[in-house]
């Protein structure tokens, strides 16, 4: 569980920039996050702690701020980490998941052997934030098209005025440290 005042240093730390990309978006910046040491610490130490007894196999970052809570979370569980990646960047196979966008669409993959041979590896994904939910929707499917399971889904920071954490429940669990509503 997070204390309140844990939760206060993490949430402090995020900045909110107005009208990012552009007009009428609140874009959660985490680079705040990031460069405050206790803030950083405070929130993966929360996550290891969380996760420990898990028993999870891998931890699968989203392109591209997954990778660095993901990473890093891997490295303190003893774990190995995968990057889901935007199409066109993974060299090897992959399996691919296309999702909406607002306007049009965007492709996501993963390499099909990024979970070991073996079936049923246990996965946590990781992303930053989660607004409608297309990218860690498609990020969960591309993990069960690998064969392996999807745990947990997953996100610093929900933005809970939108459904997106509604939806991707239907098909895994999803924990948000931090919920603005
Ligand atoms: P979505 O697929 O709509 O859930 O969008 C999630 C992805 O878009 C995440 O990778 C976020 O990093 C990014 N994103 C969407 N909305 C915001 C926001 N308001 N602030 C920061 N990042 C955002």
């Amino acid at each position: 569980m997070l204390r309140a005042d844990e939760r206060n240093i993490i949430e402090n730390s995020i900045r909110d920039i107005k009208d990012f990309p552009k007009k009428g978006i609140v874009f959660k910046d985490i680079t705040t996050l990031l460069n405050n040491k206790e803030a950083y610490a405070t929130l993966m130490n929360h996550l290891a702690s969380r996760y420990k007894s898990y028993n999870l196999d891998y931890i699968a970052g989203i392109d591209a701020r997954g990778f660095i809570f993901g990473a890093a979370l891997a490295q303190m569980l003893g774990l190995g980490f995968v990057p889901i990646r935007k199409k066109g960047k993974l060299p090897y196979t992959t399996f691919s998941e296309k999702y909406a966008l607002e306007y049009g669409e965007d492709e996501i993959e993963v390499h099909i052997d990024a979970f070991g041979e073996k079936k049923g590896a246990r996965v946590l994904v990781i992303d930053d934030l989660i607004a409608t939910g297309g990218t860690a929707n498609a990020a969960a499917k591309l993990v069960k098209k690998t064969g392996a399971e999807c745990v947990e889904c997953c996100f610093i920071i929900a933005l809970n005025f939108l459904d997106g954490v509604k939806k991707l429940q239907e098909q895994t669990e999803v924990y948000s440290v931090i919920e603005v509503n």
